[in-house]
């Protein structure tokens, strides 16, 4: 992969990166669909990364689809997929790491210590090796992209970031490889996050305190027990600061992250600022 990418630079190829852990579904797909409309190389990575699994975490029982992954990589015309080992990526004689301090600290950071140092460190080595000049991301993840987005500015890193709108069940449940790890039940009420998060959309407006939101929320998982919420929070959309109330110029997202028995599923939804 390193010889091609090199390869492919000389070349003066415009080349997109669609990062993945694999067990591709339909979110997936838009991403490398995107990226077919923008490069004329696309390279889709499938690689559970265990260094962003924290003790405890679903590494061992992360689905991995390989088979289904090659099958719809080629049926989609990917030109590269690239799948490698965790002995490739980190042999024992590994010792770095990157650490991005403004985007990752909260939300999702807060609760997963290690989890976004090591999503930086596996994205700049997948840069490195693949030198693209695009590199797309799922808006389900927000935070990890802007993460991403600001490791890039920090590092001087050329590759401009795409991010896509997050694609949904009918019901609304954002697709995640993690849902099939959902019972039946579960299933049955997972769309009551986004259903939450849209009714404090309902009502957000420039100057509603992010406590209303969060409390609307807040609200409306609490009809649901299953749910055992995490977090819910207003922050700005850049770099993932808490806002207090949804201000008139500024793109902020509302984002939650809640178990259903032990799943964990997160989701958010974009605020866009209002010019009068
Ligand atoms: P994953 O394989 O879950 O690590 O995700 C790989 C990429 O796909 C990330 O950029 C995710 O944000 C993106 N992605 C995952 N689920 C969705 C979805 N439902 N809609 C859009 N993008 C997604």
């Amino acid at each position: 992969m390193q010889a091609l990418g090199a390869q492919l630079q000389a070349k003066k190829k415009t080349v997109a990166l669609v990062p993945t852990m694999g067990c591709l579904h339909r979110g997936h797909r838009c991403l490398i669909e995107v990226a077919q409309e923008r490069a004329q190389v696309v390279v889709v990575s499938v690689f559970v990364n265990p260094v962003q699994f924290g003790p405890g975490e679903d590494f061992d029982k992360y689905p991995r689809t390989e088979a289904e992954d090659i099958a719809m990589c080629k049926k989609l015309g990917v030109n590269i997929l690239f799948m490698p080992s965790a002995g490739e990526m980190f042999p024992p004689y590994f010792s770095s790491g990157v650490e991005e301090r403004q985007c990752s600290t909260g939300l999702c950071g807060a609760f997963r210590p290690g989890h976004f140092r090591g999503v930086a460190t596996v994205v700049l080595m997948l840069f490195n090796i693949v030198r693209p000049q695009i590199a797309i991301f799922g808006q389900k993840d927000i935070q990890q992209a802007a993460m991403v987005s600001k490791m890039i500015v920090d590092f001087f890193v050329p590759v401009a970031v795409f991010i896509m709108p997050t694609i949904r069940e009918l019901d609304g449940l954002a697709l995640s490889s993690r849902n099939r790890y959902l019972s039946e039940e579960e299933r049955k009420v997972a769309s009551q996050l986004f259903v939450a998060l849209n009714a404090a959309y309902q009502v957000a407006k420039p100057g509603v305190k992010a406590k209303v939101l969060t409390d609307i929320v807040a609200a409306h998982l609490a009809r649901f027990s299953l749910f055992r919420v995490q977090y819910i929070e207003l922050v700005d959309s850049a770099f993932m600061s808490p806002i207090e109330a949804v201000l008139e110029r500024l793109d902020c997202m509302l984002i939650a992250a809640a178990y259903l028995g032990t799943t964990r599923l997160i989701d958010n939804i974009r605020i866009l600022p209002c010019h009068k």
